[in-house]
C-alpha cells in the first residue's frame, strides 16, 4: 500500500502530550501515526524534523463578507489568510435576510445559510456557520430546528443596541428552543443601556479621540450582561458559549456559573491576550473592537482563566475592514468595529502563551484546536487521531520573524500586530490532506475547503 503523504520526523502535539513521530495521510484522512519506518510508503514526504506537527486550528468565531456596504472580506482572501495562519476550519455566521443588514426581507435564516454555503468553491479551508437570530418573531424560533437539520448547530444573538440586536425577553425564549434541540447558544454580552449612556456622554464631552473609546464599553458592563445571559442559560439548561470574554470581571462571572453543573463554556480572543487599550495611542481607530481592548490586569486574567479552564478556547473574532473605513472619520464613534487576525493568531498566541508565559504545546492545541472542535460538534477536526480529517499544521517553533501588515492575505490592509516580532511560524498547512500552504505561501487554488454540516456536540465529556 502506498499513501499520499507522510509528514516525517516531527514532534507530534496532541491535547495530552508531545511525542516524536510521523503522520501518514491518504485520501484526506490521517491513516496512521507512528515511527516513519512503521508507516506505509508515500508519494510525498514532508520533512518535519525539529518542527511541531499539530492539528489545524479550529476557530469558532470568524466574520467574512457580511456587511453589504462594506464588503471588504471575501472568501478567497480571508480563507487564504486563515490557511497561512494554520487555521483549517472556522465558523462564520449566517444571517436572516441573507446578510448582516437583512437586505432581503423575504429571506429567512435558511436562506442565509444557503447564501454562505454557496461560497464553498471560494474557500481554501473548511467552514461551518452559526445561525444569527436577529428578528423577534415566532418564525425565527421555528427556524432553529430547521437550521440544526442543515448542520448549523449553534446560534448567536446580539444585545439590543445593535441594529441586529434582540431583547433579553426574546433571548430567554430562544434559549428555551435552542435547549430543546440540544444545540449551542452564544451571545454578544455588553449591557446595552450602560454602553449607550456612556457613549452619549463621551459624545457630549467631545471625546472623539479613540483613546476614550474603551470607556464607552467598560468591563463591568460586559460582566453585567454575562451574568444576565448565563442566568437565563442556566434556567433553561441550554449549552451556552460565552464569546469574546475580554476582562477579569466577566471571566469571574462565567466561572461562578461553571461549578454548579450548568453547561457554560467560554472563549477569549487572541487580541485580549496580546494587546491593551494603550494601542489606540499609536494606531488610532484601527484597534476599535467590541468589547474593547482593556488593561494589563485583564490580559493576565485571561491567562489565569485559561489555565483553570473557565476559558477553554482562543478565537480571533476575525472581522474585515479596509483601513480607510476606520481612518477617514473624525471621531471614534464614526468608525466600524472589528479587526482581522486569522493570519497571525497562532503565531501571536504561541508567542504570548508558550514563549512568554511557559504554557505547554498541548495547552496550545487544546485551546486552539481540540476544545473548539469538541465544543462545536466537529468530531473529525482538532485531533491527529487516525481516521479523522488530515487537517495538519507543520509549525517551526524556533523561527523568529516580524509581522508586517503589507504581507496580509486578508483584504484588511492593516494588522494590530504590525511590527511585532514573534518566534514560531507556520510552514505547511494541510486541509483534508491537500497541501494548501507550503513554505509560508499559498500553493493551492480556492475550493480546497468545504462546508461542514456539524453534529450536535456532546458536552458531557
Ligand atoms: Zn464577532
Amino acid at each position: 500500500m502506498t499513501v499520499d503523504t507522510v509528514i516525517a520526523g516531527g514532534r507530534l502535539v496532541t491535547p495530552t502530550g508531545v511525542s516524536e513521530g510521523s503522520v501518514a495521510i491518504d485520501d484526506g484522512t490521517i491513516v496512521a501515526v507512528g515511527h516513519e519506518a512503521s508507516l506505509p510508503e508515500a508519494d510525498r514526504r514532508i520533512d518535519a524534523a525539529d518542527r511541531l506537527v499539530m492539528p489545524g486550528v479550529v476557530d469558532p468565531h470568524v466574520h467574512i463578507d457580511e456587511v453589504p456596504e462594506n464588503r471588504a472580506g471575501t472568501m478567497p482572501a480571508e480563507t487564504a489568510a486563515a490557511a497561512l495562519g494554520g487555521m483549517t476550519t472556522f465558523v462564520d455566521f449566517a444571517w436572516q435576510g441573507r446578510d448582516r443588514a437583512g437586505t432581503d426581507e423575504d429571506a429567512g435564516l435558511l436562506d442565509g445559510i444557503a447564501h454562505k454555503r454557496a461560497k464553498e468553491d471560494e474557500s481554501y479551508v473548511d467552514y461551518s456557520l452559526h445561525g444569527v437570530l436577529s428578528r423577534e418573531t415566532e418564525g425565527t424560533l421555528d427556524a432553529i430546528p430547521e437550521a440544526v437539520e442543515e448542520g448549523v448547530t449553534s446560534f448567536k444573538m446580539f444585545m439590543s443596541t445593535y441594529p441586529v440586536g434582540v431583547s433579553n425577553g426574546f433571548v430567554d425564549s430562544a434559549f428555551e428552543r435552542i435547549a430543546a434541540e440540544d444545540a449551542v447558544a452564544t451571545m454578544h454580552t455588553e449591557d446595552p443601556s450602560v454602553c449607550e449612556h456612556l457613549a452619549e456622554r463621551l459624545k457630549r464631552e467631545g471625546k472623539g479621540d479613540p483613546q476614550y473609546y474603551p470607556d464607552s464599553r467598560p468591563d463591568y458592563a460586559e460582566a453585567m450582561a454575562a451574568d444576565d445571559v448565563a442566568r437565563m442559560a442556566r434556567e433553561h439548561g441550554v449549552k451556552y458559549y460565552g464569546i469574546h470574554t475580554s476582562c477579569r470581571q466577566s471571566a469571574e462571572v462565567l466561572s461562578g456559573f461553571q461549578g454548579d453543573g450548568s453547561r457554560i463554556r467560554a472563549e477569549t480572543c487572541t487580541h485580549y491576550t496580546a494587546l491593551t487599550r494603550e494601542i489606540h495611542e499609536s494606531r488610532g481607530n484601527l484597534p476599535l473592537i467590541a468589547p474593547p481592548l482593556r488593561t494589563d490586569d485583564d490580559v493576565e486574567a485571561m491567562f489565569e482563566y485559561l489555565r483553570d479552564g473557565t476559558l477553554s478556547v482562543v478565537s480571533t473574532d476575525h472581522s474585515v475592514y479596509h483601513r480607510e473605513y476606520k481612518e477617514e472619520v473624525e471621531n471614534w464613534w464614526d468608525s466600524p468595529f472589528g479587526a482581522n487576525s486569522a493570519q497571525y493568531s497562532l503565531p501571536v498566541f504561541h508567542e504570548v502563551a508558550v514563549n512568554q508565559r511557559g504554557f505547554s504545546y498541548p495547552f496550545l492545541v487544546r485551546v486552539m484546536c481540540t476544545n473548539p472542535a469538541r465544543t462545536f460538534g466537529f468530531p473529525e477536526k482538532g485531533t491527529l487521531e487516525p481516521g479523522t480529517d488530515a487537517d495538519v499544521v507543520v509549525f517551526d517553533p524556533d523561527e523568529t520573524w516580524t509581522i508586517e501588515e503589507t504581507e496580509n492575505a486578508s483584504n484588511a490592509t492593516f494588522s494590530l500586530y504590525d511590527g511585532r516580532e514573534v518566534t514560531g511560524a507556520v510552514k505547511q498547512t494541510f486541509v483534508r490532506g491537500q497541501l494548501v500552504v507550503d513554505g509560508g505561501e499559498i500553493v493551492a487554488e480556492p475550493g480546497t475547503g468545504r462546508f461542514v454540516e456539524r453534529d450536535l456536540p456532546d458536552w458531557s465529556e
